[in-house]
């Protein structure tokens, strides 16, 4: 079991044990996870489902219809979202989105979601049965190897999309969840090739490269792991520098545990200066090279 389908095994059996003599399903990306408690099934659409939100939605809605479970619970990952969503369509259940602390109230069950990039805690609530997907990292792992697994098969599956070529991820080298300096650039870059600068200044501080949002999904200038903040990694390194980053609070919320922000900016009024704690006036373009010049020395 990956680490999702693990953190959502956990929230399951939680669940699982207030909704006694319920039956819950637990899926992740995969649609094969899912134990404990003998309560928490697993829906096994086989190899053909993996990766396919259209297969795994069916897959489950099949062993719905059959096992009527209370709750279905899913990772709330790029896939298992939009899993979620086409289930709970399918089923016509209620569907409960990036959920933590779940809790059965009375016939319902009811979860917190942030909002307002972590700002707000929303109670969401919705009646039994439902769908919810669960936000990653909210829950500890369930340890491997544990029994009380049940299987459901779910017979054979059809395919609605041909497979042309298969494409390897685009890896990026490190994980910026453990990094302690992180280099962040935005959109104050003018080209990619630019990007060297912030790659220059990440490696004479023994940091890691990270980026805004529109770098990455917008320009496809570097991998989508390097992009910090709501929707992206959310870090929290001893220094965080960005450049060229206006400070959004969906770029904020991914860098607001950093122990030290720095920024560069040409915009004194920049929003990225009312969290930094140390802020630079000026075009990176002149800076950055002045900061190498003088670690250099
Ligand atoms: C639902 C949703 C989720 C989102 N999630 C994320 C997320 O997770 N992460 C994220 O980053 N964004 C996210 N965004 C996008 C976010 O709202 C901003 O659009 C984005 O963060 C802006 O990126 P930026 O700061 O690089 O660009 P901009 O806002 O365009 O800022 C560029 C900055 O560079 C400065 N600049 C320009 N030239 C120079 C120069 N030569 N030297 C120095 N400074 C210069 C400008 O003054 C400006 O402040 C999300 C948006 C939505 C709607």
């Amino acid at each position: 079991m990956n680490s999702v389908a693990r953190e959502v095994a956990t929230a399951g059996r939680e669940l699982a044990e207030s909704l006694s003599g319920e039956q819950l399903f637990v899926v992740t990306e995969r649609s094969r996870a899912g134990e404990g408690a003998g309560k928490v099934l697993l829906v096994d659409g086989g190899e053909e489902v993996e990766g396919d939100p259209d297969l795994i939605a069916e897959a489950l809605a099949r062993a719905a219809t059959k096992k009527r479970p209370s709750a279905i619970l899913v990772g709330a990952t790029r896939t298992g979202r939009i899993v979620a969503a086409r289930l709970a369509a399918k089923l016509r259940l209620g569907c409960l989105s990036d959920v933590y602390r779940l809790r059965l109230q009375g016939t319902s069950i009811v979860g917190d979601r942030d909002v307002f990039a972590g700002k707000v805690v929303a109670e969401v609530k919705a009646d039994l049965p439902c769908v919810a997907t669960v936000k990653v990292g909210t829950y500890p792992m369930m340890s491997e190897g544990r029994t009380g697994l049940e299987v459901e098969e779910v017979g054979s599956l059809h395919r609605g999309v041909r497979l042309v070529e298969t494409l390897e991820k685009r890896e990026s080298t490190t994980d910026l969840r453990g990094a302690s300096v992180i280099v962040s650039a935005g959109r104050g870059f003018r080209t990619k090739e630019d990007l060297r600068l912030a790659e220059d200044l990440a490696k004479a501080l023994g940091g890691a490269l990270g980026c805004s949002r529109p770098l990455s999904s917008d320009y496809g200038w570097l991998p989508e792991e390097l992009h910090i903040g709501l929707t992206g990694v959310t870090v929290k390194p001893s220094l965080y520098f960005a450049l060229g980053i206006s400070g959004q609070l969906q770029h904020v919320a991914g860098i607001k545990e950093s122990k030290v922000i720095a920024a560069v900016n040409t915009d004194r009024d920049a929003p990225i200066f009312q969290v930094a704690d140390y802020g630079i006036v000026g075009d990176l373009y002149q800076v950055v090279p002045a900061i190498l010049e003088i670690l250099k020395g």
